[in-house]
Order: C-alpha cells, then structure tokens, then sequence
C-alpha cells in the first residue's frame, strides 16, 4: 500500500515521509483515532515506505520486491501483530498477554530482509496491564533496527509509562469529501448521490460506509431509524417512548445514529435558509425532509441540534446510553413539537 492509496491525514503522512527521508524513523509510535479512517492503513504504507528498496522522496516505490511483499502482508519483518498470528487457537479479539510476550521473542531476532523489523498492533488500547507492562519492556530497550506502531481509538486506556515512550498521532475523522473520493476510487458502479449519502452517513468512517454500502442491516437499522424520527413531529408522547427504546436496544450503533440524527436537522436546516432541498445529504428523504421543515421554523430546528450535541457529549463523557436517549427523546419532542416559535402556523 502506497502512502498516496490512504486517504486524508495530509499532515501524519507528511511528518512520517520526513522521518524515513532523513533516517530518523522512530522506535514506537502511537496512531489514535475512530475506528475506519485509516489508521491500519497508514500503518501499513508507513511499513512498506520504511523497508522499501527504492523510496522515492515521497513515497514507497510500489514494485520492488519488499513492496510487494508488504502489500501482499507477506513480508519477514512487517508484522500485523494479533493472537491468531502467533496462536490460531486464540478467540479473544484483546491483544493479549501471551502474544505480547510471543512478540517479544520475536523482535530480538535481527530482520530478515532489510534493516529494520516493524510490529504494528491493531487494537492496542484492549491490552490489560499485565500486556502492558510487558510491551513496556521493548519500549525501554528496543533493539535499534526495531519500530512498534500502537493502533488505537482511546489513549485514555494505556499505561502513562507507555504513553511517554510512543510519539503519538491523532487521527480525526475523515472529511465526507474524502469518504466520497474513496468510495467513487473503489466502488466506481455506486450512483454519485448514493455515495455522498453514504459519505454523510458514515461519520468520516470508511469501514462504516462500506459496511453500510455492503451490509443490508445497517440500511434497515437506518430506515427503521428514520420511522422513529419521523413518528416524533405532532405525535404523541408515546413517540419519545420509542424513540428511546429504539436508540437503546440498539446502544452499540450509538455513534452512527446520532450522525444519522443530526444530518436530518441539518438537512431540515438547510431548506428552511435556502428553499433548496436539492443539495441535502439525505436525498431518499427528500420528501419527509421537506415536510418536516415545512412544520416547523428555525428555532425548532436549532433547539433539536443542541438536543444531539448535548447527547453526543454526554455519551463521549461516558454516560449510560439508556439516559442519554430518554433525555434526548423528550429534548427533541419538546423542540419539535414547541409551537411557540412558528409564526406560519
Ligand atoms: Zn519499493
């Protein structure tokens, strides 16, 4: 994988280019962000650009034999680091102790191929303490030719001792235009607005808009989503009812329907300025859209977008999920349903 194949991360990709450039490639780093913007394939260009044969100012070659191997995942001293490389027996998705140690074992073993060994570990934040500390012991005295890149979306989860011997990156989502180049450079039959629809939908997450692109459950759980929303406007409470209910049996995709949440009042924002219901991102909505901004004015809407950030806040301080949706079912209703700023009614 070449640097120029990842979208986004203009500013990462540029420090790392410097550091092979001028052979002062670190020993450990740390790549922390959500999960799908591409932390796991920078890693891997990074990898390929530091045991390239012909590095080109700005970027691995793409055709000598350690690039090919590499892009392959097929290279002695590239490692994706998980239980099952080490331990096809092993079911558990946290990075282990026992992989840690088998690691261990295996970076002070000079490379095989070039002059450098790199160990990426995806997922790094689920090591326990035990696992920690003993990868702590590689970060003190890491052999000279060796680079570990820590993959992560919470830095909150490791060790300060840890933290203090990794240089760290962080990684924000992608912008929708990126999401939109990669979809259009990789899923070329898509239709254009189908793609910018995903773009919106999947939070600056690449791994989401595929798995919404390819995952017939995701689109039903959005579909079944917009039903709930739309049962809200000039329905009875009962609608905040299920509105929570809905949002809390389906607690683990809280993220993408908060995204989901807020694009419809962003769309529905977006009429009321403009008059325009063409460019929104939810254009299979159109219509539902367009009769929601037409019952409400913008101080509904506005109110209705406090409502989502607050709960986004909320839910990024870690607090129950069951709360946070009753609190946002009866905020929404209330901004929704408030008749006492519409003048047109
Ligand atoms: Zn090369």
């Amino acid at each position: 994988m070449l640097f120029s194949d990842v979208i986004g991360h203009n500013k990462i990709k540029s420090i790392l280019t410097r550091s092979v450039r001028d052979s002062r490639i670190g020993h450990a780093y740390l790549f922390e962000g959500p999960e799908g913007v591409g932390k796991l394939s920078l890693a891997r260009a990074f990898a390929q650009m530091i045991v390239c044969e012909n590095f080109q100012t700005d970027d691995s070659c793409g055709v000598c034999a350690s690039c090919s191997r590499a892009a392959s995942q097929n290279h002695p001293d590239v490692t994706i680091v998980t239980n099952q490389f080490y331990d096809a027996s092993k079911k558990s998705s946290d990075i282990l102790v026992d992989t840690i140690r088998s690691m261990k074992s295996d970076v002070y073993i000079k490379p095989f191929l070039g002059e450098r060994k790199i160990y990426i570990i995806p997922k790094a934040d689920t090591m326990n303490v035990s696992a920690q500390n003993s990868l702590l012991k590689v970060l003190e005295e890491p052999p000279e030719y060796c680079t570990i890149i820590l993959l992560a979306e919470n830095r909150e989860a490791f060790l300060p001792t840890i933290l203090s011997r990794v240089s760290a990156f962080k990684f924000f989502a992608l912008t929708d235009d990126e999401v939109e180049k990669y979809l259009a450079e990789n899923f070329e039959e898509t239709d254009p607005s189908q793609r910018r629809l995903l773009a919106k939908m999947s939070g600056g997450s690449i791994k989401k808009a595929i798995e919404l692109l390819e995952n017939p459950e995701s689109r039903q759980l959005r579909e079944d989503f917009f039903d709930c929303i739309f049962s809200i406007p000039g329905g009875s409470r009962k609608t905040i009812y299920d509105f929570s209910l809905f949002i809390k049996q389906n607690k683990d995709e809280f993220e993408f329907l908060i995204n989901i949440l807020q694009s419809i009042f962003c769309d529905a924002l977006h009429i009321l300025q403009t008059q325009n219901a063409e460019s929104i991102s939810n254009t299979d909505k159109k219509v539902k859209i367009q009769k929601l901004s037409d019952s409400v004015d913008t101080k509904n809407i506005l109110k209705a977008l406090e409502a989502i950030l607050k709960a986004n806040d909320y839910f990024s301080k870690n607090i129950g999920v069951g709360t946070i949706s009753q609190c946002l079912g009866l905020e929404l209703w209330e901004a929704i349903n408030d008749r006492s700023y519409r003048s047109k009614v």
